[in-house]
Order: C-alpha cells, then structure tokens, then sequence
C-alpha cells in the first residue's frame, strides 16, 4: 500500500515470492486438551473454540472457568481433583455435554436447573464421586440418558426418591456413603454393575413400621391419592407448586394405589443381584443384601403384607 500510494511502477515492485504452506505447517483444529497441573493452566489465552474433550485437573479451580462454558462442541468435560464448591447453572448450556467428571472435588449439592437443562438429553457418564454431597434433588432422575454414575465417597443420607426412572442406568456406584437404605422404586432399576460397600445399611424390621396414617384419611390426602390414582391432569396453573411437587413425589404402595403424606412405610430386605447382573459385596461379611423402603396406603394393605411376610419366614 505504501509502495503503490506513493505511485512506484508496479513492474518495479519488488513482491515477495508466495510459497505454499507445508501440511505440517497448518495447524488442524484442535479437539483435545489435557491439563493437569496448574502451572501449565491458561490464565490470558482463550480455549480453543473446537475442543471435544478438556481436561484440567489438579489445577485447584474453585470454580468451573466461564471460558469453558463457551465450547459448544465439548463432549467430554474432565474437572476432576480441583476445589470447585458449586457447579454454575450454564454446564447445562454445553448442548454436547456427554461426560462430566468432577471426582475428588468441595461440592456440596447438584443443582435443580441442570437437572432441568439440556443435559438431559446429552449426559450419559458423570462423576461426582468423592465430593461432600449430601443428597440430590429429586429431579436427578431426569437426566434420563446416564448409563455411568459414580457417587462414591459422598454424604450421602438418601437417593433420589425416583431412582428407578434411570432407564438407560447401567453401571452404578454409591460406596462409603451414609445410605440407610434404598428408595422404594430402586427395584425398577436394571443393572449391569453395582457397588454399594460400606454404607451404615440398617436391619429391616417389618414388624416395627413407621406409621404416619391418619383414620379417616384427611380431604387433601384422599383428593390427592385419587388425583394421581385416576391420573386427573394437573400443572401449577391450577394448584400451589409445593402441592405439584407432592403430588410428583407421591409414594406407590404395593397395591399400585398412590398415597401422599398418609402411609405406613417399613424396609425389607432385597438382594441386590435382583437389579444387577454384578454385585459388589456391601460389607465385608460376604453380603449382596440391603434395605429397601416400602410402602402401604392403608392398614390393611400392610397387613396382607405382613401376612406374607411371616409365612415366608416361618
Ligand atoms: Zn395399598
């Protein structure tokens, strides 16, 4: 530009000869990253925009970096062995998100909104093991394409009320956690492998249930059980939301019958071989058994139930 402002005879200038680049000189998208130490961790240039799988461990991240949450195109998202406390909304953003794993970190829940997210219909490996959680929403159960969860090494008091929606739940791990016992529709479940060593299992004693049953059962509950029992269409545009939640968590009695806040619940004992092909031995006394809760709308649903009970352990 210089040359030619200033009017020089094209003939005359004198250009450079252009030389193809070599191959080996074009630098191909990049699609991986792996870091783990700190010190090789970018802290002024951007991500690639075309990276599939990122990992950054050991890099003492107390949060998962905004940067991240801008690549469209991460499959594979690696966090494990940081101090990441709270998981930031957006993760749900990451429309590709196939496997997150945030093993050996400071979290203490896993939040609603990406149980809500688009992960529902992309997460399919996640690993929270090793963590400070102390239970999971009851939403967890939507992100109906998992096949591999680790939830080992928590705090776990309880799992989420439906687990047994996990459809596509192939491989699960809850290890040395705080589990008392197992929700009730833990048994829909279809396992290929299961670890659930080393939690406080309690003993199962059907004949000392835990008895919340009103007689005669209050309005709401009776309205209740039949709006689910008839499946009457209903949505917070026509009833206060914590009374939606209710109803979505309304418990089964082994009638099929549906009961809210009215129920007698006990715990019995199921081999675990029932859900899984392989079994991990929850103690180390050689067992495959634990607690699992149970439910009964009515008193006379828990009798029958005891009846068999007592038969079969006579
Ligand atoms: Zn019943």
């Amino acid at each position: 530009v210089r040359l030619a402002h200033r009017g020089t005879d094209v003939e005359a200038l004198p250009l450079s000869v252009l030389v193809p680049a070599k191959t080996s000189e074009v630098e191909k998208p990049k699609t991986k990253m792996i870091i783990t130490s700190r010190r090789d961790y970018p802290l002024t240039k951007n991500f690639p925009y075309s990276l599939e799988h990122l990992q950054a461990s050991y890099c003492k991240l107390a949060r998962v970096d905004m940067r991240m949450l801008c690549l469209k195109k991460l499959r594979k998202l690696d966090l494990s062995h940081n101090h990441i406390k709270k998981l930031p909304e957006t993760i749900g953003d990451l429309v590709s998100l196939q496997e997150l794993n945030l093993h050996n970190n400071h979290l203490e829940s896993f939040c609603v909104a990406l149980c809500n997210s688009t992960l529902q219909k992309s997460l399919q490996f996640l690993d929270l093991s090793q963590n400070k959680i102390k239970a999971l929403p009851v939403q967890f159960c939507q992100l109906q394409e998992l096949i591999h969860l680790k939830l080992d090494d928590n705090e776990l008091i309880r799992l989420p009320f439906k687990m047994g929606q996990l459809s596509q739940l192939r491989f699960l791990s809850a290890a040395r956690n705080k589990l008392p016992f197992l929700p009730s529709d833990f048994r829909n479940l279809s396992l290929e492998k299961l670890d659930l060593f080393g939690n406080p299992f309690e003993q199962p004693n059907p004949l000392v249930p835990s008895i919340q049953l009103k007689i005669p059962l209050t309005l709401l509950e009776s309205a209740a059980r039949a709006t689910v029992n008839y499946r009457i269409p209903y949505g917070r545009h026509l009833l206060p939301s914590h009374l939606c939640e209710d109803l979505e968590v309304a418990k089964t009695c082994q009638c099929g019958n549906a009961c809210l806040s009215c129920f007698i619940q006990t715990t019995v004992t199921m081999n675990l071989h029932y859900v899984a092909h392989t079994v991990v031995l929850v103690d180390n006394m050689g067992g495959t058994e634990a607690p699992i809760v149970c439910y009964f709308c009515s008193l006379t649903c828990y009798s029958q139930f005891l009846d068999r009970y007592l038969q079969s352990n006579r």
